[in-house]
């Protein structure tokens, strides 16, 4: 068994970010700038935002972090979205969720550029991945992706399920597996609260991918020898011998699992950093995309 080491994986990828950046910046180009929204002071939220603009910092780009009141209105909130559309300092805006009970999601993803929709959660984003046109994929399953090219974990031909079918992770996880593209072609079945039969399926899978928030859930008898397994589960559980009065937990019973693996990744220390990092690529892209002439999009 081996472990899917996202920090490493992560860390080359901000490292050659890093050396472009300073490159471009040499040469008097434009440095990518990302605007960051949080709404409220959900715990997670704040850590996740916060790694976020770290991330940024390591790099060498702009960040910007906009704050409001869990009270703030949608009409506020849109107004500002709209004045970053229009910022020529602004590359990429993203809207950290979840969003207070008052405030419609879809609305304001909607509002959101989709030139500087780097979460690519936009439904034009989402349209263009589906038709595998060259778009923002949105940063957890583009960080798996990015995971499985760094191990050169091949997909091609076998079968991968993927538990869970959110618009961020599951659904846009199965369409990319499912693709054409590089560490795609693979044959998917996607499963969700409804889906009977779920260990027998997992049983039959090469790679799964779990993603439904629900810790431990994917158990020893429900993986098939040599399985890669992909945990993007992350829930805060209490634990008052922690600092932080709580640990985190994936979605894979790591212990009883890894054994029975050929490669799984950690929670933490997985997918968690790959999501950053895959962020870090595409605010560099919808940079590049508006002021690098002649620079190669690979992605
Ligand atoms: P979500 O709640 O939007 O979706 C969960 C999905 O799981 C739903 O489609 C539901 O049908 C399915 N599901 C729930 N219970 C099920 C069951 N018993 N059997 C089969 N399917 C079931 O969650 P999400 O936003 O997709 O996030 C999933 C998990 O991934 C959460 O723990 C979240 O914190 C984590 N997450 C991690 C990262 C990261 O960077 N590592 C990023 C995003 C989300």
């Amino acid at each position: 068994m081996q472990i899917l080491d996202g920090k490493l994986a992560a860390q080359a990828i901000k490292d050659g970010l890093k050396l472009e950046v300073a490159q471009l910046a040499a040469n008097g180009k434009e440095v990518p700038h990302l605007v960051a929204i949080l709404v409220g002071n959900n715990g997670a939220s704040e850590t996740y935002v916060a790694a976020k603009v770290k991330a940024c910092e390591e790099v060498g780009f702009k960040s910007t972090l906009i704050r409001f009141e869990a009270s703030i209105s949608a009409f506020k909130l849109l107004d500002t979205i709209r004045d970053l559309n229009g910022d020529p300092e602004v590359d990429g805006i993203l809207v950290q969720l979840p969003l207070p009970d008052h405030i419609s999601a879809e609305e304001v993803i909607n509002c959101i550029d989709p030139a500087k929709d780097v979460d690519g959660f936009h439904p034009s984003t989402v349209g263009k991945l589906v038709l595998g046109q060259p778009t923002y994929i949105p940063a957890t399953p583009y960080g798996i992706m990015l995971l499985l090219e760094y191990y050169k974990i091949e997909t091609k031909g076998k079968h991968a399920v993927v538990i869970g079918r959110s618009n961020i992770v599951g659904r846009p996880m199965s369409v990319l597996l499912s693709g054409s593209g590089n560490y795609g072609n693979a044959t998917v079945t996607i499963c969700h609260s409804h889906t009977k039969n779920l260990k027998e399926i997992c049983a039959t899978a090469d790679i799964i991918v779990a993603a439904l928030g629900r810790p431990g859930f994917v158990k020893e008898d429900m993986v098939k020898e040599g399985a890669v397994i992909i945990d993007v589960g992350i829930t805060r559980i209490d634990d008052s011998s922690k600092k932080s009065g709580y640990r985190l937990s994936g979605d894979v019973d790591f212990a009883a699992v890894a054994p029975k693996a050929s490669f799984i990744t950690p929670v933490p220390g997985g997918v968690g950093p790959m999501t950053i990092a895959a962020l870090m690529k595409n605010t560099f892209k919808a940079c590049a995309l508006k002021h690098y002439d002649g620079f190669l999009i690979q992605n």
